[in-house]
């Protein structure tokens, strides 16, 4: 099927660079669509990382790298508040472990302040005041206040519910499969079941599979190596057990295991860094053991009987050690935002409004006047105080029955999550957007409330919902037949 529309921008990938570029992209009048493969967005690496929004110590400067982290960091505050999204800002602190660590560390206060970000050294007993639960044999530390902690799902989400709330779509289970160049300028994009978008900008922002999909316009001049990071998720067991990102010294491999706390009040224990497949993300214990060894010297004493679960994510590392961020010089109108490693997540503000700013000059956009830069604020039970929360209960009783015992995630929370721009059409979505399915039972108790409610809300029967993508269905048929 041909649509009859010419698209401004086309792009490929719905994690939060491709969401990203869509949000600020709809600041100009245009026709912007982005196609996703999986039936959600934000389902491959922008769900499966640290979640810091690094402060910008660590990148050499001068690299594309550095400016877009420092840049982004600086406009999460403000974007985090029109979106909705939980960002707190609670400072990082790169431990020295030996002597080594120590000289490490003053070579990055230098990188800290060539890159323009606020760091300082810390003692040894500076940092255990800080934080009393790191491992004692540590011999001081670089503090950064302006590192953060986000959730990457909601930004995620929340940057495409705006993007689509000021006119640009979305299109799900759509994967590109051919891109070509046609007469005028355009491009013809077609996707799996032979949908064609004719287009005047292509954007590459595939993630792990940007240069696949740079390979259906020209010969890539990176490579993307796939590195998988492991994790071990621990419960909300204790607050300020730690209170900062604690990382390692940075090496070669990259930014080595870190502790932190997450937006949700759960830690985290990882990444490692294995080279691997492109969709190779399995979990197994001997990295488990792993990350608990180098995590000790860290924290000497992490309650490991807290853990969830465990998960994986997929770096889009690549030969050129940097971002690649630019239109292609053979084949104006392709634009690879390609090879998107950390820090992107930290970045991705500032590269979704370059690239947006790069095609609206390019194309002669002029300005949306109705953009709105803030979506619908979101009912935050855990914020509220009682008087509010029984208020709210007599308007809507749905906010007053728990689904997810776990989580405390309300009926009322996730019938918003499914009705809104961007909504939730899955049980992982529902899970992403709201936590209901996300704490210690992992969704056995609540799960059957969610696909009704899904069900109900998306007129679907229910044999038709699914964890995930297409295949997933979690109903297959009634258990017992009832005869009357
Ligand atoms: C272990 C780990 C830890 C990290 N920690 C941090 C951190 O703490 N801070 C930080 O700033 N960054 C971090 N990062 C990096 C950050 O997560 C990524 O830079 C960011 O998520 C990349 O986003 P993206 O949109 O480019 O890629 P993705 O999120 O992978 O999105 C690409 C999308 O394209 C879709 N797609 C692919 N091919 C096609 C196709 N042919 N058709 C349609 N759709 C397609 C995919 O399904 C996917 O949804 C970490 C990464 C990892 C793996």
């Amino acid at each position: 099927m041909e649509h009859d529309i010419i698209y401004d921008a086309v792009i490929i990938g719905g994690g939060v660079i491709g969401c990203s570029i869509a949000r600020y992209l709809s600041k100009f009048k245009g026709t912007f669509i982005v196609l996703e493969k999986h039936s959600d967005v934000g389902d491959e690496t922008s769900s499966a990382n640290s979640a810091i929004v690094h402060s910008g110590y660590d990148p050499k400067p001068g690299t594309l790298k550095a400016k877009f982290n420092v840049l982004g960091n600086k406009m999460m505050g403000d974007l985090c508040k029109e979106l909705d999204v939980d960002f707190r800002r609670i400072g990082s602190i790169t431990l020295a472990l030996n002597e080594d660590d120590l000289e490490t560390l003053k070579m990055l206060l230098e990188r800290a302040k060539e890159n323009g970000v606020r760091a300082e050294l810390l003692s040894k007993e500076e940092v255990i005041a800080l934080e009393p639960n790191v491992n004692k044999g540590i011999l001081g530390g670089l503090f950064c206040p302006d590192a953060g902690i986000i959730s990457p799902f909601n930004l995620t989400v929340s940057l495409m519910e705006n993007a689509m709330d000021n006119g640009a779509h979305l299109s799900l289970n759509t994967e590109v499969k051919e891109i070509k160049k046609i007469e005028n300028n355009l491009y013809l994009v077609k996707d799996q079941n032979g949908n064609e978008y004719k287009t005047k900008f292509v954007i590459n922002a595939a993630g792990v599979n940007s240069e696949l999909v740079t390979k259906l316009v020209e010969e890539p001049t990176f490579h993307i190596v796939p590195t998988k990071g492991e994790y071990i998720l621990l419960d909300h067991f204790k607050a300020s057990f730690i209170r900062h990102t604690l990382f390692m010294c940075p090496s070669k491999v990259g930014k080595g295991v870190l502790v932190s706390p997450t937006t949700s009040y759960n830690y985290l224990v990882g990444p490692s860094a294995t080279i691997g497949a492109i969709d190779d993300k399995s979990c197994d214990s001997e990295t488990y053991d792993f990350l608990r060894e180098k995590a000790k010297s860290l924290v000497s004493e992490v309650p490991y009987s807290e853990t969830i679960k465990g998960f994986a994510g997929i770096r889009a590392n690549n030969t050129l050690d940097d971002f690649i961020i630019e239109e292609s010089k053979a084949n104006p109108g392709f634009f690879l935002v390609a090879g998107i490693m950390s820090p992107g997540l930290a970045s991705s503000p500032a590269i979704g409004e370059y690239v947006a700013n790069y095609v609206a000059e390019k194309l002669k956009l002029k300005e949306n006047t109705r953009f709105n830069p803030r979506i619908k604020p979101h009912k935050n039970l855990k914020e509220m105080n009682l008087n509010s929360y029984n208020a709210l209960i007599q308007e809507d009783p749905r906010f007053g029955r728990f689904i997810c015992r776990c989580e405390k995630v309300s009926e009322g929370e996730i019938i918003d999550a499914i009705n809104r721009n961007c909504g939730a059409t899955t049980v992982k979505g529902v899970r992403k957007r709201t936590r209901a399915g996300f704490g210690k039972c992992q969704g056995a108790f609540c799960q059957k409330d969610v696909v009704h409610i899904l069900a109900r809300e998306l007129k679907k029967d229910i044999k038709e919902i699914c964890y995930g993508d297409k295949g997933t269905e979690i109903c297959i048929g009634n258990s017992k037949e009832v005869k009357k």
